[in-house]
């Protein structure tokens, strides 16, 4: 059987880090089995419409490298992507039609004043839900199973807008397999009479993505927790289109949850403990309120993708650092959590941290020029940057490190570290003057001519290591961590090397050691 999989955001609003996590599953069940990974973009709630929300899905996706199969720009079979231009093209009104047809649904007359009446009564009665429509009030409300055909016929006529509601079963037992959670069972009487088509002709989210999932022969639905209710009425519709032998796979992802374990991870918490919850930066358009992302933060896509594939899935073995075709391969729904996840900043930065160290430089060099261009450097040729990246990468968290942790690769230092400082005795002063000059004559320039030079400095000045790399250090970097003084040199050339000794020996005062 071919494998046909859907991720199927609603543009409204910037994609959460727990919806990449649902592309995520999706795209490794897909890269396990091969098949097709349709991207839909659900957009019948015009409403709740956000400007620039399908772009950020798009984008997100292609930063994290979770290629779909087919999707908006990029056509496939089951085209188009956009339920908006679906129900343009007509796509739903006949389903709806033949639900009326076969008693399924029908059509409902109410005014909004009458449902929040309805709502009310059913509240103040000591019904949970409130539901203004089930089995129990659609005979007091105005719609075609209450009134004549004549009656119904005159409102349409007469232009009254209706809606088109499902008819609920008030005695079926709705039963169905999760592959998270196992069997779940419903009772119809649970259930109310829910919206299928709008006043204005527009599919709900419940009938779109049925129909939807059918048409487009999807055989696996993985999606949130949070739909886990909504199963149900989707299960009823099946069984009312007669589609149910041909349903879908169900698997309903466990939540993320925010580092303390209370609750689905919420940007609140996120800004509260200096993380994002978005994959890449957002504007909101409205406010003009503006959130990082993990992109922006300085983390790896490769890094997040491990980390977020880990966070709800359990691979079986101790192996932890994989990448997508390795976690594909290990990839199954069975061993999917069936209880929330906290989310461990902590671990994700060991993960990038892991995946920075293990990367070639050359990899890095498009994330880190930019960087280095934005902290207001000139950027030096791609030789010298992949090196200093190979110098740095044993050292670096998050990207921005690169730059924030070693500007003295872009800029000779304009500070001196003070601890450091207070040791720039007479004795070491010697020995810098005495390098420096060594340094000058030396007419090859690589880590071996500069690791005889320090021999040679320090058997003459009889001094012991430190005396002339603590020096050295200070004097190249300014700052007392980073990597070997001798590496740095090597890589900044003679000129820059001599030229930074002489500036630290003329500007750091003489020190008290
Ligand atoms: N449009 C729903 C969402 O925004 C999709 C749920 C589903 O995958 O069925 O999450």
């Amino acid at each position: 059987m071919e494998v046909v999989v859907r991720f199927a955001p609603s543009p409204t609003g910037p994609l959460h880090i727990g919806g990449v996590r649902t592309a995520l599953y999706n795209y490794l069940l897909y890269k396990k089995h091969g098949g097709r990974f349709i991207l839909r973009i659900e957009d019948t709630d015009q409403n709740r419409f956000v400007p620039g929300a399908e772009e950020f899905v798009l984008e997100s996706l292609a930063w994290m490298g979770i290629d779909f199969s087919e999707g908006p720009g990029k056509e496939g079979e089951s085209g188009p992507y956009r339920q908006s231009e679906r129900h343009k093209a007509g796509l739903y009104t006949p389903f709806a039609e033949q639900l009326v047809r076969g008693g399924h649904a029908y059509l409902a007359f109410d005014t909004p004043e009458e449902l929040d009446a309805m709502r009310e009564k059913m509240t103040a009665e000591g019904h949970k839900s409130g539901a203004p429509y089930s089995f129990a009030t659609r005979h007091q409300m105005k719609n075609s199973l209450s009134l004549t055909p004549e009656e119904v016929q005159a409102r349409i006529d007469a232009g009254e807008p209706y809606v088109i509601r499902m008819l609920m079963p008030r005695k079926e037992e709705i039963r169905f397999y999760d592959e998270v959670h196992q069997w779940v069972m419903f009772h119809s009487s649970q259930l109310d009479d829910k919206v299928l088509v709008k006043s204005d002709g527009m599919p709900t989210y419940h009938l779109a993505n049925v129909v939807d999932d059918h048409l487009m022969g999807v055989t696996h639905v993985i999606r949130g927790e949070e739909w886990l209710s909504s199963t149900p009425l989707h299960v009823m519709l099946y069984r009312a289109f007669g589609w149910e032998r041909s349903i879908p796979a169900f698997v309903h992802l466990p939540l993320i949850l925010n580092p303390n374990g209370e609750g689905k991870m919420s940007k609140r918490m996120g800004d509260k403990l200096g993380f994002s919850v978005f994959p890449i930066s957002w504007t909101d358009p409205e406010t003009g309120n503006h959130s990082f992302g993990f992109r922006e933060a300085g983390y790896l896509p490769e890094a997040m993708m491990n980390f977020l594939a880990l966070l709800g899935w359990n691979p079986g073995h101790d192996e932890e650092i994989m990448d997508a075709a390795r976690m594909a391969e290990a990839f199954s729904l069975e061993k999917v959590n069936n209880s929330g996840t906290k989310f461990d900043i902590d671990k994700l930065k060991w993960f990038n941290q892991t995946y920075i160290r293990a990367a070639k430089p050359a990899h890095l060099l498009p994330v880190v020029k930019p960087l280095v261009a934005a902290a207001g450097f000139a950027v030096p040729e791609d030789a010298f940057l992949e090196e200093a990246i190979h110098l740095m990468q044993e050292r670096v968290t998050l990207l921005p490190d690169f730059v924030q942790d070693c500007r003295f690769f872009f800029e000779a230092p304009t500070a001196y570290d003070a601890k450091m400082s207070s040791k720039f005795g007479p004795k070491e002063r010697e020995v810098m003057e005495g390098l420096a000059t060594k340094w000058e004559n030396l007419t090859t320039w690589d880590l071996d001519s500069l690791h005889a030079t320090f021999e040679a400095i320090k058997l003459e000045m009889e001094v012991g290591n430190g005396k002339v790399l603590a020096p050295l250090r200070l004097a190249l970097t300014g700052v007392p961590a980073g990597p070997g003084a001798f590496e740095i040199a090597a890589l900044i050339g003679k000129n820059e090397s001599v030229a930074r000794i002489r500036a630290a020996l003329k500007n750091i005062p003489l020190g008290t050691a």
